[in-house]
């Protein structure tokens, strides 16, 4: 599958950041991780700290799949509203899920600390906005379920928005406290080194040709004829896990991205993640170095040759978009590319075990909150390794719905 198409502006600003060697030998290792962007390298440093003996293999370098791609908004707010979540899965159900999320960031905050990661991260406000007059009274009732269950959150008017941050063309929308963005690209990087250091094993370019997966570990045979045995098997392998699940459980979809030249003074929204309530919706956010990057235009994803026919059409109309909610602002685009992403029926992730894959876990952070999720992942994988339930981990699993 091709994860993205066109080269993401994170690649272009931070190059190759490290590579890794290929495996040439075969190997034992108690905890084997399959997929090196930002989850695998999430999971890797958890499996590290609680002193497993890790190893994670990719058959890309490292990071170069939807993580190179990602516009890396840190949210609480996941792609299903909080009150369409407690409809679907119960009130106390539905907030735990939002807080995990918001606590995330604040994690996610202490992780970029502990390994010195120079990724920017940088905690922000989220403007949630009512894209057309049609949908202000369903995002007032957001508001208010949200305001109930004691998050962070102000009603704001166009007005207001338009003076205080901007953006023109809302009809007034919600601000959250709690958010933040980073590079998720140079965060992968950082923390694969930071682990590699403690003993992480990383390789790269590693093709996996066949797996047994048995009651009392995996035994995973590489194309070149190498194997590697582990007592557990930790898929972080994306939207490709697609390729070896059965079942249908996620929609594929493909977004794009475009990025802004620098802009030459600070902007009124720098401090704000922003997005709204059209269908597909836009998503827009800063960069550490002044420019502003928007995403969106979702569609089908069909095949990445259709993706690469549309690419131009559709970073015109983010770029018109971008001229329409912050008029005063002078921006030229300056790249543009897109990606594959994934969509689950109430939003949530996959993070758990598969009936049909034995001493195995999944850590599928889906949707718009993918990195967040990932983040919560390190929580329920440090559960399961140590033999130990999770109070999220029934939301997240298999065959839910
Ligand atoms: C344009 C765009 C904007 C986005 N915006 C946001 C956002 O603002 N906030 C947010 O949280 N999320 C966002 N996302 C989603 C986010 O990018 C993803 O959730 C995240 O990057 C997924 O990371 P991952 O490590 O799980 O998967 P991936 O980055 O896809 O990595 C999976 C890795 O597994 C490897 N792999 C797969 N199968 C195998 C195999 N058999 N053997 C070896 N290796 C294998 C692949 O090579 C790949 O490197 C966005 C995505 C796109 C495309």
């Amino acid at each position: 599958m091709d994860l993205r198409s066109s080269e993401p502006f994170w690649l272009q600003k931070n190059g190759l950041l490290n590579s890794y060697p290929s495996l040439q030998e075969d190997l034992e290792t108690e905890i084997l991780i399959v997929g090196g962007e930002i989850t695998g390298s999430l999971i890797a440093h958890q499996c590290i700290n609680d002193g497993f003996q890790t190893t994670l293999i990719d058959r890309r370098d490292i990071a170069n799949g939807s993580t190179a791609a990602t516009t890396s908004m840190l949210q609480y707010e996941i792609d299903v509203p909080l009150s369409a979540l407690i409809a679907k899965i119960g009130k106390e159900a539905a907030i735990q899920n939002y807080q995990a999320c918001s606590d995330a960031i604040d994690t996610l905050g202490a992780l970029v600390k502990e390994v010195k990661s120079k990724c920017g991260f940088k905690k922000k406000k989220s403007l949630y906005f009512a894209a057309y007059k049609k949908d202000v009274a369903a995002l007032k009732r957001e508001f208010n379920a949200r305001k109930e269950a004691g998050f962070p959150v102000k009603w704001l008017e166009s007005e207001t928005i338009e003076e205080l941050y901007g953006v023109s063309h809302t009809h007034g929308g919600i601000l959250s406290d709690q958010a933040g963005s980073i590079d998720a690209y140079k965060l992968a990087h950082d923390l694969l080194k930071f682990n590699s250091k403690k003993g992480l094993c990383i390789y790269d370019k590693t093709i996996i040709a066949h797996v047994d997966y048995g009651k009392n570990g995996v035994q995973v045979s590489l194309e070149n004829g190498r194997h590697i045995k582990c007592k557990k098997l930790i898929y972080c392998n994306g939207f490709e896990s697609t390729e070896i699940i059965r079942e249908n459980f996620v929609k594929l979809l493909s977004t794009y991205a475009i990025v802004g030249e620098q802009q030459p003074e600070k902007l009124h929204m720098e401090n704000l993640v922003v997005w709204n309530t059209a269908n597909p919706y836009i998503y827009m956010r800063t960069t550490t170095d002044h420019r502003i990057l928007i995403g969106g235009e979702d569609e089908d994803y069909v095949s990445s040759t259709r993706r690469e026919a549309n690419l131009e059409k559709k970073a015109k109309k983010l770029e018109k978009k971008v001229w329409q909610l912050l008029p005063d602002t002078a921006f030229k685009r300056d790249f543009a590319w897109a990606g594959t992403f994934g969509e689950t029926k109430d939003g949530l992730p996959y993070i758990g075990i598969h009936p049909d894959f034995d001493s195995t876990y999944f850590v599928l952070g889906f949707g718009g909150n993918g990195i967040t999720f990932s983040v919560t992942g390190m929580e329920l994988v440090s559960c399961f390794l140590a033999g130990k339930s999770h109070k999220l981990s029934e939301y997240y699993r298999f065959q839910r719905n």
